[in-house]
């Protein structure tokens, strides 16, 4: 259930219930609900649910202007039934101090108001408070006797309560005031607190409406890059088309200036492209036939023709959209103790409420009803627990849809939780601190083998020509620039972490660590020292081997991104030990490792040793980190407390991590850290305040400090704090709006 965004996951029995029965019972509880059609896409929904939040924000704020003016109204009404009676106690002694201020005054500046009957005033207030009840507090009172059906209690019964309590009081002393003046009492009207009350928090909830809308901010920013229509070729005519009914396939022709419709490759022309706000990458990037391009992006100076990969919901934007949803909706952890104080607290409340009633009716000594009837409503209008049920979600959806804006995404509440807590970064090598587009940099033949490097290379080509390693990229590479033809490859099995091995024009090649090779009894030997010399040079050696004897040695360089070393220097003075973990020899990952500045390294591991090496960390103590390029680490991401996919917008690798990086830049490792942290940071100062708000006010609402200090809480007081405090609440999650902003 995720209230945030209004999504309710069911899993049901198709035999017992139905999705339309379903609605009905949740439309029987107050609430109302609606089956989702299979056709609309995340953007659709985004849109919809904002258009939602934005009416409902205007119909609070007219109700609330409305109920705030009756309440002025019956204020000043009041004065001439104060004027009489000077010793009239009250339900809210604020209201009462204000009024008697304004006697003498009214007395001079309208004596005629002065002298309006009372009878006339106490029925024109009970017509006109009756009005606002039923107009703008109807949602209080239905949801209320909703709930009591259901023998539930919510914030609505403690409104309910509470106005309602001062209101039937107020009606029987108008219909019936002999009843009160035959047994001594005075026929006083509350009219003017009703009103305030339902008006201060009609005004509170309006103001949070539209707080919480802005916390969707980021994600509604999202849903709008997508643009309505796209020029579409279809058999050499040119044309605008909606977006929605454009196809896998499609060739479309993006203008100057254009915000990219859909996702594809580009066929033709070349541009730069803006994709900042997709992945935070700030810089635009040059597109040239063949590179991909993402939905949503804008469109520089050149025109592109660009092929549709991928459309609708299966775009990169929708992924990303649908993802945030789900992540903005996710609880934290930490929401599971205001989850269980909420639980208990309004019916806490409501006997906290009689009890405060209870002892003032048997100890007070003038008005004895009359000042526990006032404390109680006090007690119930002030304990209202929305601060506690905003504290944690608001937050949540404010970080994550700044996260989005950074190029980061965290995926749900407790992702953003553990990523606070993180003390221990475990970096991999290959793709991670370097870019992951090595080049074959040199070509050693073995000694006395009649191969020439040519062939070492051909033949290492036709294994890797069936492999995803980046390594093997970069041999294909080398083969294509060399001009060579490719061999016919069969019976291909990788080892991952190790290498690959195929059969290349009949004869069984391998290609690898010393490792792999070793373990097919090749003797790698001859080629150590090669490999040792170009290993302390920073390059990666690779063997290979045909009909298991070595013939050469391939040396690929993978530069380090640019970025690396600020990174890691960010992460180390936020307090973080930096590892780098490879598969790699030690002497590669120490070169890499002293141009970025790590010192901590675990070099020439597998993909389970890598697993193997976050336990140990875990083990002794550490909240741990794993970031990779989300494929062939995926074991030891799934292991980490965090892992953390650099994913460059690969669909694969947004979904499997914790947190996906839509840059390929480390600094977006130091921005997740730093977001988290600042999140958990305000989510803290959020429970702490509405908790302690509640702890204060409710034993002054309810009189502790009357017998010491003649200490008393106004209702209506409670009601405008009680506004003010959910409103702080959402405004502190806002905050992080501008979390991490230069
Ligand atoms: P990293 O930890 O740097 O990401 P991997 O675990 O992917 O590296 O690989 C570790 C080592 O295994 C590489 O340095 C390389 O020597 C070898 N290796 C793995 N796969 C291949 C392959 N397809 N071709 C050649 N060598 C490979
Ligand atoms: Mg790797």
């Amino acid at each position: 259930m995720n209230l945030m965004t209004a999504n309710a996951a069911v899993r049901y029995d198709p035999a017992a219930a139905s999705p339309d029965l379903l609605v009905a019972a949740i439309r029987a509880t107050g609430y109302d609900a609606a089956v989702p059609l299979a056709t609309t896409s995340p953007l659709d929904e985004a849109e919809a649910r904002d258009a939602e939040q934005q009416q409902e924000f205007v119909a609070l704020r007219r109700k609330a202007a409305v109920a705030l003016g009756a309440g002025a109204f019956a204020m000043v009404a009041s004065i001439p039934l104060m004027s009489g009676a000077g010793s009239r106690t009250t339900i809210d002694p604020l209201m009462h101090a204000i009024t008697m201020r304004l006697v003498p005054l009214a007395n001079r500046a309208a004596p005629w108001l002065v002298a309006v009957p009372h009878v006339v005033i106490t029925w024109t207030l009970l017509v006109v408070t009756l009005a606002v009840m039923v107009w703008a507090g109807r949602h209080f009172y239905v949801r209320a006797w909703r709930a009591l059906q259901h023998r539930a209690a919510d914030m609505n019964t403690l409104i309910a309560v509470g106005t309602g309590a001062a209101f039937v009081y107020s009606l029987f002393a108008t219909v019936a005031p002999r009843a009160f003046t035959s047994r001594g009492l005075s026929p006083d009207v509350y009219y003017e607190a009703v009103l305030l009350i339902i008006a201060f928090i009609l005004t509170g909830n309006a103001l949070e409406a539209r707080a919480r809308r802005r916390t969707a901010g980021a994600l509604r920013a999202l849903a709008d890059l997508q643009p309505r229509t796209a020029r579409v070729i279809r058999g050499g005519i040119e044309s605008d088309v909606a977006v929605a009914s454009v196809q896998s396939g499609d060739e479309v022709l993006i203008r100057p200036g254009d915000r990219l419709p859909v996702d594809g490759a580009v066929i033709s022309g070349e541009s730069a492209v803006d994709e900042s706000l997709l992945t935070g990458e700030s810089l635009p990037v040059t597109k040239r036939a063949g590179d991909s391009v993402i939905g949503g992006s804008i469109n520089g100076t050149g025109a592109l023709r660009v092929r549709a990969t991928r459309v609708g919901a299966e775009s990169m934007l929708a992924a990303i959209v649908r993802l945030m949803r789900d992540a903005q909706g996710s609880r934290a952890p930490v929401q599971r103790l205001a989850d269980r104080i909420s639980g208990v607290f309004v019916p806490t409340i409501i006997a906290l409420s009689a009890v405060t009633f209870t002892v003032w009716a048997l100890t007070a000594h003038d008005a004895p009803m009359m000042r526990g009837f006032a404390a109680a409503v006090a007690v119930l209008i002030i304990a209202c627990p929305c601060a506690m049920g905003l504290a944690v979600p608001t937050a949540v959806m404010v970080a994550t849809g700044r996260g989005a804006q950074l190029g980061v995404l965290i995926k749900g509440g407790e992702a953003l939780q553990r990523a606070g807590d993180i003390d221990t970064v475990v970096l991999d090598k290959t793709g991670t601190v370097t870019a992951g587009k090595p080049v074959v940099t040199d070509v050693v033949v073995a000694p006395s083998s009649r191969y020439t490097s040519d062939d070492v290379v051909r033949l290492a080509a036709g294994v890797e020509s069936l492999s995803q390693h980046p390594l093997a990229g970069a041999i294909l590479a080398e083969r294509v620039g060399r001009g060579l033809v490719p061999g016919v490859v069969a019976d291909f099995q990788s080892s991952s972490g190790l290498g690959a091995a195929a059969t290349v024009d009949g004869h069984a090649a391998a290609v690898g660590s010393a490792a792999y090779l070793q373990q097919g009894s090749v003797d790698v030997v001859p080629l150590e020292a090669d490999a040792a010399r170009l290993a302390a040079l920073g390059r990666t050696p690779v063997f290979v081997a045909v009909d298991g004897a070595l013939v050469g040695v391939i040396a690929l360089a993978d530069p380090v991104r640019a970025t690396s070393a600020d990174a890691v220097v960010r992460l180390r003075s936020a307090g973080l030990a930096v590892v780098l973990l490879t598969g790699d020899r030690r002497a590669v990952a120490e070169s890499i490792g002293r141009e970025v500045g790590i010192t901590t390294i675990v070099a020439g591991v597998t993909p389970a040793g890598k697993v193997a090496e976050v336990a140990r960390l875990q083990r002794d103590g550490h909240v741990v980190a794993m970031v990779g390029d989300g494929i062939n680490d995926a074991p030891a991401l799934a292991r980490a407390d965090v892992g953390i996919a650099m994913g460059g917008g690969t669909g694969v690798a947004i979904e499997a991590a914790d947190v996906a990086l839509m840059r390929e830049d480390l600094g977006a490792v130091a921005d997740a850290i730093a977001l988290s942290r600042q999140a958990m940071r305000v989510i803290r100062q959020n429970l702490f305040w509405a908790f302690a708000y509640n702890v204060i006010a409710i034993p002054i609402a309810a009189g502790v400090l009357y017998p010491s200090i003649g200490v008393l809480l106004s209702p209506v007081l409670a009601s405008a704090a009680m506004a003010l405090s959910s409103v702080s609440v959402v405004g502190n999650s806002l905050r992080l709006r501008n979390a991490l902003s230069p």
